[in-house]
């Protein structure tokens, strides 16, 4: 439990720099953040770390996820895969190409990947991970001309809400001599 996002836990990490990324709740991309938003309040509910994910497809949403790593004692239960998952499931296929993944923590190295896999066309996230993601800050999966499929990546889309969920939790799981 001490790598990835779990690792996270200074209060400073999720902040986005100054004047970075998009949009408030208004626009389209901060519209569908908000929903990726409640899905990490119900990772909240039940002690995840909350990251939330949605899948949108022709302005509708088609697979939600969050992390559920805990409950499902998967380590590769992480938001994105899950929603990933239900898109797939919805579209009856693993392409997703003309979809659009939103996330409230910038990607993994694992879920970038799958991010790739999947042809999504567009990602966008709230939070930076200066500690394990692989969108920017440790890595840049999506954009490697090494692969063959790129897509296009939107950083800190209402990231302080993002963080703020991260650094709330983690806060608490202090207080209560967890973690
Ligand atoms: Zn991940």
């Amino acid at each position: 439990m001490n790598q990835s996002f779990n690792s996270l836990d200074s209060s400073d990490s999720f902040n986005a720099p100054g004047g970075w990324g998009a949009g408030g709740a208004d626009d389209p991309d901060g519209r569908f953040m908000v929903e990726a938003l409640k899905c990490a309040r119900a990772g909240l509910e039940e002690d995840e770390v909350p990251v939330g994910a949605v899948v949108v497809y022709g302005g509708r949403i088609i697979g939600r996820g969050y992390n559920q790593r805990e409950k499902l004692a998967d380590p590769t239960a992480h938001a994105e895969m899950l929603a990933i998952t239900a898109a797939a499931q919805a579209r009856g296929t693993w392409h997703l190409e003309e979809c659009t993944i939103y996330v409230t923590l910038e990607p993994c190295v694992m879920c970038a990947g799958a991010i790739v896999l999947a042809r999504i066309e567009r990602l966008v996230y709230g939070a930076p991970d200066p500690k394990a993601g692989a969108c920017g800050s440790l890595y840049n999966v999506p954009t490697d001309r090494r692969l063959n499929h790129r897509l296009e990546v939107i950083g800190g889309v209402l990231a302080e809400q993002a963080g703020g969920l991260l650094t709330d939790f983690f806060r608490k799981q202090r207080k209560l001599g967890k973690k």
